[in-house]
Order: C-alpha cells, then structure tokens, then sequence
C-alpha cells in the first residue's frame, strides 16, 4: 500500500505514519503501516486460538501490542484496539474504518477535542483497518479505571432491555458529570463540545457507552476520559435522523424544534444553559464548531474515504452546518 498521506494525521508528503504519529501511536518506534498478515489469516488465528471476541454493536475488535517492533494479536495486555471492516447489512461498510478514522481527527486537529490517539492500519492484503491506542493503559499492564455511563448508572441489558444504552439523554449524562466530577465547570464545556460535534458530522450512535470517567485512585474523584467511536453514522445508515440520545431529559422543546421537527441551534443553546454553561462561553463554542469549515473540507479530501464517500461526508456535513448556524 503505497502512500502518500501519513495514515495517522493525514499530513500530506508522508509514506507511513510521520514522527509526530510515531510517538504519539507507538512512543517512537518505528511499526509499519502494513500489517504481516492478511484478513482471513488474522480472523483464522483468532479462530484458532478462542480468543473471546468482544462485539460491541456492528463492529468486532481485536486486541493488539507490540512485540518486537511488530503489532502482533494478543489476548492479555493489548496496548491496542483493531477494528477491521465490520460485517452486518449496513451500507458502505468497507469505509467505517476511513469514516471513523477521518472523524476522530477533525475532532482533534480542527475542534480541540481530546480523543483516543488512532490511525489507519493495512491488512497484507491491503484491507484497511482502524487502529486506537488504548487510553487507559498507561504503562507495563498498568491500569486507569475506566468506567463508562452505562456502568455508572447500572444500566445493563437485563435490568433497562435491549434499548439500555439510548433510553437515556443528553441533559442526564450531564447531571451525572455535575455530580461525580469535580471539575465540573471545565469538564462540562468538553462535553458540550463533542455532544455538538456529534449532531454537526451526523454521529448517530453517540449512547452512554461512548462517554467515560476515569477514577483518580487516590482523590476517589473523577474526570472525562478523552472520546472515542466517533464516526458519521448517516454514511452507513441513510434514513437515521437526529442523535442517539435526545437532548433533553423533559418533553421541552424550543420553538425552532416544533416548527422543524430538528434541532437547530436555538436547542443547543437551550441544552448549554441547561449545562450551566455561561453565554459568552456557549457562543464562543458554537461559532468554534460552527467555524473552520476549510480545514474540515482538506481533512476529508485527504482521507482515506473513497471519492463518492467525500462528497457524501461532505454534504452531510454542510446540510447539518446549515442547521447549527441558524
Ligand atoms: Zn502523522
């Protein structure tokens, strides 16, 4: 697989994952770019070994850590997360790796949002995959505890039903944070941030297992861990409207909402002072997210998505811009 992007920032005038990637990926050792074996020599091995696979909804991962300069699967200790091309009846499948890949890096280059360190990795066979750094292990089988809001609230499929990670919403997962974190006020800004980051690139799966706290052994206080499975899920779902989550915990909805039946930015404002956030804040942060739209579009074509899936990103994009600049 030749390049010409690094496959972790997407720099133009790189072959494989530049010195900046390298560190930030694999603390500066050199790994390739191309995995030593293909697909279905990976899901064999896999098979072979009966290592318990973990399937969070569509997508199976496997774990991964590096033994002598090379990724290699493992079932303890991974210091990695693959995600392969996720099998199922959605659409365009062979792209959610690109798809994820792109959206978690404008939500940190462009919007300063802190997420999980990842990058795009090959198969032999030239298959593409996604890789993340686990955040929570810090060290030699060192471990932060991580606990995700569905775990927070006790939410399981046997005590809420099949619909416990969505029947739950945003304005909630924020009274949880005013209450455990401390540092609240920093904290809530971060979480506003990427709730609107979601709506604006369409990630409509955004439910309480993709928000987390760390546990700080040793004040028993607790902070945002940096986010994770961003991605846009409206280019593999066409019908999905709306968010994962509805905003807000009562039946309210703003005037713009009744007559559009979407939300727009009157309700995010609605939502921010909810949060407590104070106006100069929430305006900045609208206008931030809302804003920048020339870097969003020279990430996306410098993705690894596929031309028809650019313009599809793109104009999913700039239709919910439009919703958010109203
Ligand atoms: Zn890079």
């Amino acid at each position: 697989m030749k390049l010409n992007v690094c496959p972790g920032c997407l720099s133009e005038g790189f072959e494989t994952y530049c010195v900046k990637c390298t560190k930030l990926l694999f603390d500066g050792k050199k790994i390739s770019h191309i995995l030593n074996f293909t697909r279905p020599e990976f899901n064999k091995i896999k098979m072979d070994s009966k290592a318990r696979l973990s399937i969070s909804g569509i997508q199976i991962k496997h774990s991964l850590r590096i033994i002598e300069n090379e990724l290699k699967l493992t079932e303890r200790g991974g210091q990695f997360i693959l995600k392969p091309i996720p099998s199922g009846q959605f659409t365009n499948l062979y792209q959610v790796p690109a798809n994820e890949h792109l959206t978690m890096q404008i939500a940190n280059q462009v919007y300063n949002i802190k997420t999980a360190v990842n990058g795009i990795i090959f198969f032999l066979d030239d298959e593409t995959a996604y890789i993340t750094r686990r955040f929570d292990v810090t060290g030699e089988d060192k471990r932060l505890l991580q606990e995700d809001f569905a775990q927070i609230t006790g939410r399981t499929e046997e005590t809420h039903g099949k619909n416990y990670k969505y029947d739950f919403s945003y304005e909630e997962i924020a009274n949880l944070i005013k209450k455990y974190v401390s540092a609240y006020p920093i904290e809530i800004e971060k979480y506003f941030r990427v709730v609107l980051f979601n709506y604006l690139f369409s990630n409509g799966d955004s439910h309480l297992k993709n928000f987390s706290l760390f546990r700080n052994q040793k004040y028993g206080d607790y902070l945002l861990t940096p986010f994770y499975d961003l991605l846009n899920t409206s280019l593999h779902v066409p019908n999905e409207t709306g968010m994962a989550l509805e905003l807000f915990k009562d039946e309210f909805q703003t005037e713009a909402f009744k007559a559009g039946s979407k939300y727009t930015r009157p309700d995010f404002v609605e939502f921010a002072k909810r949060l407590e956030i104070k106006e100069i804040r929430y305006n900045r942060i609208l206008d931030e997210i809302t804003g920048k739209t020339k870097k969003v579009e020279e990430l996306i074509s410098r993705s690894f998505l596929n031309d028809n899936m650019k313009s599809e990103y793109l104009k999913s994009y700039q239709n919910r811009l439009g919703r958010l600049r109203f």
